[in-house]
């Protein structure tokens, strides 16, 4: 008799505990957030690949290091790593380089539903002469909305590498009517929806700043003050290789 109620009273600690466990492991692991854009169901960390790994690598590729142009190619090698930690670290997170439920919560905190992160939108990136985002650019719909997302991503980086000044898009997206009107090639990076031209939108930085940290922030090319047309705005965008010129500034 007493051995029972022994036996049940742990019985009923064990279930209780057990159920308390259950719970912790709900509420932190990552397959329990539903975030309206994204959602990342295990941890990755360096040899890992896929889809998933991709879109990880989309939104850390601001964080690489000075002109590293990151691939997205859902490999988890050492510039993964090295991104996943320069970010980690940016947002005072464990810097172990590993992307678990802690990165992925600072992710979905910095994302909107429309996978574009807190701070650039796609409306503001496309303006495109009253416009908006269209295919008649160099590349399809589908194709200029994922560029430009991923650009955003790297302008998210580079904002908060400079202490989180607001930075506002004058440019992004210009189909190629667009792009040849305003004085652009007709077929630049704007057509794309790979790039866009930011401006201070408080006294915390300027177009030099801009252009110096955006080295550090995955930009394939940069151009600012010095470059001819490029006094009233810095142009930042994802091209593979690195074209970068600003004289005024050192670049
Ligand atoms: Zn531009």
């Amino acid at each position: 008799m007493r051995g029972q109620r022994v036996l049940r009273a742990l019985l009923t600690f064990v279930l209780a505990a057990a159920g308390l466990t259950a719970t912790a492991v709900t509420v932190s692991a990552p397959a329990a957030h539903a975030d309206e854009c994204y959602t990342w169901s295990r941890t990755l960390g360096s040899g890992a690949t896929g889809a998933d790994v991709s879109e990880l690598q989309v939104r850390v590729a601001g964080w690489a290091g000075y002109g590293v142009n990151m691939a997205i190619d859902g490999q988890y090698g050492g510039q993964t790593t090295t991104a996943v930690r320069n970010f980690q670290s940016a947002y005072g997170l464990g810097a172990d380089g590993v992307a678990g439920p802690g990165t992925f919560a600072k992710i979905y905190e910095l994302q909107d539903p429309d996978c574009t992160p807190a701070h650039f939108s796609y409306a503001e990136a496309s303006e495109n002469c009253g416009r908006g985002l269209n295919g008649n650019g160099s590349v399809s719909l589908a194709t200029a909305r994922e560029n430009l997302k991923r650009v955003m991503w790297r302008a998210e980086a580079l904002r908060h590498r400079m202490g989180d000044h607001p930075l506002r898009v004058t440019s992004g997206f210009r189909d190629t009517a667009c792009d040849a009107g305003v004085g652009g090639s007709g077929g630049g990076q704007h057509t794309y929806g790979t790039a866009l031209d930011l401006v201070p939108a408080d006294s915390g930085t300027t177009f030099c700043t801009i252009a110096q940290n955006a080295r550090y922030a995955g930009m394939g090319g940069i151009f600012g003050p010095g470059y001819p047309g490029h006094s009233d705005h810095t142009h930042v965008d994802i091209r593979s290789g690195q074209v970068w010129s600003a004289s005024q500034c050192g670049i």
